[in-house]
């Protein structure tokens, strides 16, 4: 989709909002507020990434299948890069680029993953499900609602590499 001219001011308050919330946390860093997809159907493209990035983006899109959300190759949707970030306490990012009109949903998604902040292949993995999970308005889990350990959404220190139901439900309800 071509890219918006210009925003309105509360457009670029809510997303310095965002960026302020995803530098308060360690792993992917941000609740998802605000990111919501603008339709079920989101086609995917990677930016020269590396062979971690490209297993985290496969498999991350391969998750939202299980979903509702069904995905393609392409691009204009989601679209994740990855790069050496730095040591910043991040893994990875997800915020939106592109609004749709009246701001309330989001036409592209961008995707972050950093490859400074070492993981083994199955964590980047884990990556993966857990920021396309924030493409599809997931926000984060806790060990108090995900006792179990399973949900990709808790993020480092436990790094699961799926959904568990709870999130597939909430994708259901929430997209
Ligand atoms: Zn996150």
């Amino acid at each position: 989709m071509p890219a918006r001219s210009s925003r309105i001011p509360g457009a670029l308050a809510m997303t310095a909002a965002l960026l302020l919330a995803m530098s308060s946390t360690a792993y992917a860093g941000h609740d998802d507020d605000g990111i919501d997809p603008d339709n079920r159907n989101q086609a995917v493209k990677g930016f020269s990434l590396s062979s971690n990035g490209t297993s985290a983006m496969n498999h991350g899109k391969a998750e939202l299948e299980r979903s509702v959300i069904t995905t393609s190759w392409g691009g204009g949707d989601i679209e994740v890069y990855d790069s050496t970030y730095g040591k910043t306490g991040w893994h990875g990012r997800t915020d939106c680029t592109n609004w749709n009109a009246l701001w309330t949903s989001c036409d592209i998604i961008r995707i972050r993953l950093n490859q400074t902040q070492s993981k083994t292949a199955s964590q980047w993995k884990s990556l993966g499900c857990h920021e396309f999970g924030h493409t599809a308005d997931l926000g984060h889990r806790s060990a108090s609602n995900d006792t179990d350990n399973n949900s990709c959404m808790r993020g480092a220190g436990v790094w699961p590499t799926r959904y568990d139901q709870h999130d597939l439900n909430a994708i259901k309800a929430g997209t």
